[in-house]
C-alpha cells in the first residue's frame, strides 16, 4: 500500500466501508449500456469506459485516487430520501430531482443537453412521465446549467443565485481560450480511459463533451432566507457569493428534510484555485457561509446531498461532515495566513504546513480536486500575488531564456540527461523534472531529454493522490511523446453569446485588439443598440478599446443603429446587412483589421 500518513500504524483506512455504502445508498437502475450521444451519433459520455477501475488498484495509480474513482463511476439513478432522487455518474456533476405536486424540479442539469436528456429519461423510466416544473442553478459553473435545454425549453420558473448570468459567461469572455486549453490538462480531456490514463478528476469521472446550452434565470435569489414555492416545494434559501463560485447558494428543502449544498461541501478538499486557472476564491468566506449553512439548516435536515459525490445521512453526521469541511477551509486560511507573517512564501508554506491529524484521517478532506499543496499557494496569491518579495525574482529570464543559461551552465543538454538521471535513481522526481523541462526548453529537439522527462511526469502522474494533477502530469507526458493532440470539447450552442452582456461583448472585442497593430489607430463609433435602449461609444486610441454607455454628445466617426443580436451577429463574421449606419463603413473594417486571434492549442510543456 502506497503512503498514507493519515492515519495511526496499524488503522486501514481501506478497510471504511461507509462511503461505499453512502454511495450506493437508494440505488435504484443505472443506464446501460451508460453511453450517451448526440443526435448524429457521436458519444459525448461513457461511463462504461472506466469498468476497470473495479479492479485492484494496480501500481499505476494512488490508492486514494484509485478508491475514488470507484465511488465516482458509479452510476444511476438513486433515491436521496422520499420525493428526492439523483441522477449520477452520467457527467462530471449530479443531477438532482425533486418532485412536486404536479411535476418535478431538475437542480443542476449536467454540462451537455445530450447528458442531462438521459439523466431525465432514466429518471422518468423509474419515476413516471412527469413534466419539469422548475428548474435550479445552484451556482454559475456550466457544469450545472449547460444541459438545461435536456430538460426543458424555458417556461418554468428557473431559479439562480444573484450574479449568477454574469458569471455564468464571464470565464469565457476573458481567459477562455487559456481556461479551455488548461482544462484539457486538468481533466486528462486527450488521456486515454485505462489504469495508466484518466481514472477521474477527483470531482466526477470527467467532463461530458456535447452540446452546452443556457436559459437565464426568471427568479433572483437576492438574500439569505428568502423562501420560494416552485410546483407546491417550499425552499429556504442561503446565498454564499464568493465561495466556490462567485455566484452561489445552498438551500434546504424544510418539508422534506434535506439540504442542498451545491458546491460548498463536497466529498473531497475543493479547490482554491483550480488548475486550469481562475480568480482566487477565498477560503475566509468559504469557512464563514459553512458556519452560517450550519447555524441556519443542519438541525432540520435528515439528509444533505451535493451536485458531486454522494449525500450524507443523519442530522448528527451532516453537522459533523459540515463542521469538518469548514474547519479545513479556515485552518488552510489561517494557518498560511500565520506563516506567510513570518515570512514564508508560498512553495515553503506548502512544505510547512501540517493538517490536524483528525482532519487528515476524514476521506472528505483528501486532497483529491484541491490540494494543501495547491491551496495555500491560492490563499498566498489571494493576499500577496505572484512576487514573493526576493528581488532576485523581480527580473528573471522567461522560462526559455532561463534554460538555455541553466543547460550551458551545467555542460549542455547531454549532461543535463545524465544529471536528472542520477536525480532518478535518487527518486528525487521533482528536480529530475525541474532539469529535463529545462533541457527541453533550451530545445525541444532534446528527444532523450523530452523522453525521459516524459518518463518522469508518468511516473509523478502515478503517484498522484490529486485527480488534476495526475491529468496534468500524464497529459504533459502525453504531449512531449505526441505533441498537442487537439481534444473533444463541448460546444457552445447561440445561448452563450446571446447571455452576454453589451459591456461583455465589448470587453470580449477589447482584448482581442493586437496592441501593436492598432498603436497609431484611433477611432470612435456609437453603437445605438435599439432594443437595449442605449447608445455606447467605442472609442479606440493607443492600441486600447474603450468603451461607455450614454456617451456625450460629441461627433463621431461611425454611427450604427442595430440590435444586441445583430451586434453579436457582427462579432461572428455575419456582416452589417440590415444595420442603418451613418458615416463611413470604412471604420469598422479598420477595428477589424487591428483584431487578433486566441491560440487554442498553444504548447505547455514545450517552449
Ligand atoms: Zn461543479
Amino acid at each position: 500500500m502506497a503512503n498514507l500518513p493519515f492515519r495511526e500504524p496499524g488503522d486501514d483506512p481501506f478497510q471504511e466501508r461507509d462511503d461505499f455504502e453512502d454511495a450506493d445508498r437508494g440505488f435504484i437502475a443505472k443506464l446501460s449500456p451508460a453511453v450517451v450521444r448526440t443526435a448524429e451519433g457521436r458519444v459525448v459520455w461513457d461511463n462504461d469506459s472506466y469498468a476497470f477501475l473495479q479492479e485492484e488498484c494496480p501500481r499505476t495509480a494512488h490508492p486514494a485516487l484509485w478508491r475514488l474513482g470507484q465511488l465516482c463511476a458509479r452510476q444511476g439513478l438513486y433515491e436521496v430520501t422520499d420525493g428526492v432522487y439523483q441522477v449520477r455518474g452520467l457527467d462530471l456533476s449530479n443531477m438532482t430531482l425533486v418532485e412536486g405536486d404536479t411535476g418535478v424540479i431538475v437542480i443542476d442539469p449536467l454540462i451537455s443537453v445530450e447528458c442531462a436528456g438521459a439523466a431525465l429519461a432514466l429518471y422518468r423510466d423509474n419515476r413516471g412521465d412527469r413534466p419539469v416544473t422548475g428548474v435550479v442553478y445552484t451556482h454559475s459553473h456550466v457544469d450545472h446549467f449547460g444541459g438545461v435545454r435536456g430538460v426543458t425549453d424555458g417556461g418554468v420558473p428557473i431559479l439562480a443565485p444573484a450574479g449568477f448570468m454574469e458569471h455564468a459567461v464571464t470565464e469565457h469572455v476573458y481567459a477562455g481560450p487559456a481556461i479551455t486549453r488548461r482544462a484539457v490538462y486538468m481533466y486528462g480531456q486527450a488521456l486515454e480511459r485505462s489504469p495508466r490514463g484518466q481514472i477521474g478528476a477527483g470531482l466526477g469521472m470527467a467532463t461530458s463533451t456535447g452540446t452546452v446550452s443556457l436559459i437565464p434565470p426568471t427568479v433572483c435569489v437576492s438574500r439569505t432566507g428568502q423562501e420560494e414555492a416552485v410546483d407546491g416545494v417550499r425552499i429556504v434559501f442561503q446565498l454564499t457569493p464568493g465561495t466556490e463560485a462567485p455566484a452561489e447558494m445552498n438551500f434546504l428543502f424544510p418539508d422534506r428534510r434535506a439540504l442542498c449544498l451545491a458546491e460548498n461541501a463536497t466529498r473531497n478538499q475543493h479547490t482554491l484555485l483550480p488548475l486550469r486557472g481562475s480568480a482566487v476564491r477565498d477560503a475566509r468566506g468559504w469557512a464563514r457561509y459553512l458556519t452560517e449553512a450550519i447555524t441556519l439548516f443542519a438541525g432540520r435536515a435528515d439528509v444533505a446531498f451535493a451536485s458531486h459525490h454522494w449525500p450524507t445521512w443523519g442530522t448528527d453526521e451532516v453537522v459533523r461532515f459540515l463542521s469538518q469541511q469548514r474547519d479545513l477551509y479556515a485552518y488552510l486560511h489561517d494557518q498560511t495566513l500565520r506563516l506567510m507573517n513570518k515570512g514564508l512564501t508560498g512553495p515553503e508554506i506548502a512544505e510547512a504546513i501540517r493538517m490536524p491529524p483528525r482532519l487528515e484521517g476524514a476521506w472528505h478532506t483528501r486532497g483529491h480536486h484541491g490540494s494543501v499543496g495547491h491551496n495555500v499557494r491560492a490563499i498566498y496569491q489571494r493576499y500577496l500575488g505572484w512576487f514573493d518579495g526576493n528581488p532576485a525574482h523581480l527580473w528573471e529570464h522567461p522560462p526559455r531564456e532561463s534554460a538555455a543559461r541553466y543547460v550551458s551552465c551545467l555542460g549542455g543538454g547531454a549532461a543535463v540527461v545524465a544529471l536528472a538521471t542520477d536525480y532518478i535513481a535518487a527518486d528525487d522526481l521533482r528536480f529530475a523534472a525541474q532539469l529535463l523541462n529545462h533541457a527541453v526548453f533550451a530545445d525541444e529537439g532534446n528527444k532523450e531529454a523530452r523522453d525521459l522527462l516524459a518518463e518522469v511526469y508518468t511516473r509523478l502522474g502515478y503517484g498522484a493522490e490529486n485527480g488534476t494533477w495526475r491529468n496534468f502530469y500524464l497529459t504533459g507526458a502525453r504531449e512531449l511523446a505526441d505533441g498537442i493532440v487537439p481534444a473533444v470539447t463541448a460546444t457552445a450552442c447561440p445561448d452563450l453569446a446571446t447571455a452576454l452582456s453589451v459591456d461583455q461583448i465589448f470587453d470580449s472585442i477589447a482584448i482581442r485588439v493586437h496592441g501593436p497593430k492598432a498603436w497609431n489607430e484611433s477611432l470612435s463609433i456609437d453603437w445605438d443598440l435599439t432594443d437595449v435602449g442605449t447608445r455606447y461609444r467605442t472609442t479606440l486610441s493607443n492600441g486600447a478599446f474603450v468603451h461607455q454607455p450614454d456617451p456625450p454628445d460629441e461627433p463621431v466617426d461611425l454611427t450604427l443603429r442595430l440590435t444586441k443580436a445583430q451586434l453579436i451577429g457582427l462579432l461572428a463574421g455575419k456582416g452589417v446587412e440590415g444595420v442603418e449606419r451613418e458615416g463611413s463603413i470604412g471604420v469598422l473594417q479598420r477595428l477589424v483589421a487591428v483584431l487578433d486571434d486566441p491560440r487554442p492549442d498553444f504548447p505547455i510543456v514545450t517552449p
